[in-house]
């Protein structure tokens, strides 16, 4: 120890925090000066260090209780909703089955609501994990074309699904997530654009025979996103202005939870935007290919090996 704290304070500069045996933590920096004598200022950081860890402690325990609630409220909110669907199935008076479907469809935007509170404070607090299965994209993209399509209902808005030919056809990763980030950004593409066209592409960056990048893009002419607001649409809980909320309803959770989700899977979300003229959600992330099992078909538990 002691050569190594003589090392340190020979060198020309060093810059280290040390914590001491009674509790305290210094801040020590040290400058060779041009005439070979060394200045040297010992701080006190030891509040500084035992704010921060409050505030960090803080934080993760507001996280932790979040994943807790919103997982202890689901419980009896499927429970309200499998109620309710029953209710649907007895014999009611027009009005009163009016009644339950209100309910029912209250219910259910309760239920996504808690799903992306517990999705965010779970990512938060770093118990969010992925889980890597083989999938077939060409599945994933059929799923979600169905939800968008839901989405659309009766606005006159188009969706355009455009593969590049010759992707890989079946990849390592989340599916379900990376399902539920496109899910999000197509049906904000959706939301705010009254009508138009709304395209998500996938194409192939690069490939190396294990491994593929792909870059998806979800695009379309809506409303844009002002310059100033185009960072600040990403934190939890914001969105790009005060009246968003009440023209189209939201939270202002999904793109910080899916910002959090592509982080984890290794890759960027990124965004270009004109006001007025519509905005591109874009991020790239490479993926593990399946080996192909030529000619056996190979079941979709067979645990396929990869290239
Ligand atoms: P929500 O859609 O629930 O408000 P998001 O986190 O998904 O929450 O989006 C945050 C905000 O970003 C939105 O409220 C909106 O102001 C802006 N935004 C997101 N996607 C688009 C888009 N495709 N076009 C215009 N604005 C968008």
């Amino acid at each position: 120890w002691v050569n190594e704290r003589l090392a340190l304070h020979r060198q020309a500069q060093s810059h280290l925090t040390q914590k001491l045996s009674d509790g305290r933590t210094l801040r020590i920096v040290e400058r060779r000066m041009p005439n070979g004598y060394t200045v040297g200022f010992r701080v006190d950081i030891t509040e500084l260090v035992q704010a921060t860890e409050a505030a960090q402690d803080a934080s993760h325990s507001k996280s932790r209780f979040l994943a807790n609630m919103s997982h202890e409220i689901r419980t009896p909110m499927n429970a309200v909703l499998g109620m309710l669907t029953l209710l649907g199935r007895t014999e009611l008076t027009p009005k009163q089955a009016d009644y339950a479907a209100k309910s029912e469809s209250a219910a259910r935007s309760l239920l996504g609501l808690l799903d992306d509170i517990l999705d965010l404070s779970k990512a938060e607090a770093g118990r969010m994990t992925l889980d890597m299965q083989p999938f077939a994209l060409s599945t994933l993209m059929d799923e979600l074309s169905v939800i968008v399509h839901a989405y659309i209902g009766a606005k006159p808005v188009d969706l355009r699904l455009d593969l590049e030919p010759d992707l890989p056809l079946r990849l390592v990763g989340d599916a379900m997530r990376l399902r539920q980030v496109l899910v999000n950004l197509c049906g904000n593409a959706v939301k705010f654009t009254e009508r138009g066209n709304v395209s998500l592409s996938v194409q192939q960056v690069s490939s190396n025979g294990s491994q593929a990048s792909l870059q998806f893009a979800v695009k379309d002419d809506g409303i844009g996103i002002a310059p100033e607001h185009q960072a600040r649409i990403f934190s939890g809980f914001t969105q790009a202005e005060a009246s968003t909320s009440r023209r189209y309803g939201g939270t202002g959770l999904g793109l910080a939870i899916s910002q959090k989700l592509i982080d984890m899977m290794g890759g960027k979300l990124e965004l270009k935007s004109t006001l007025g003229q519509g905005s591109v959600f874009y991020f790239t992330l490479a993926f593990d290919l399946v080996a192909e099992a030529a000619p056996k078909q190979s079941e979709p538990n067979d645990n396929p090996s990869l290239t």
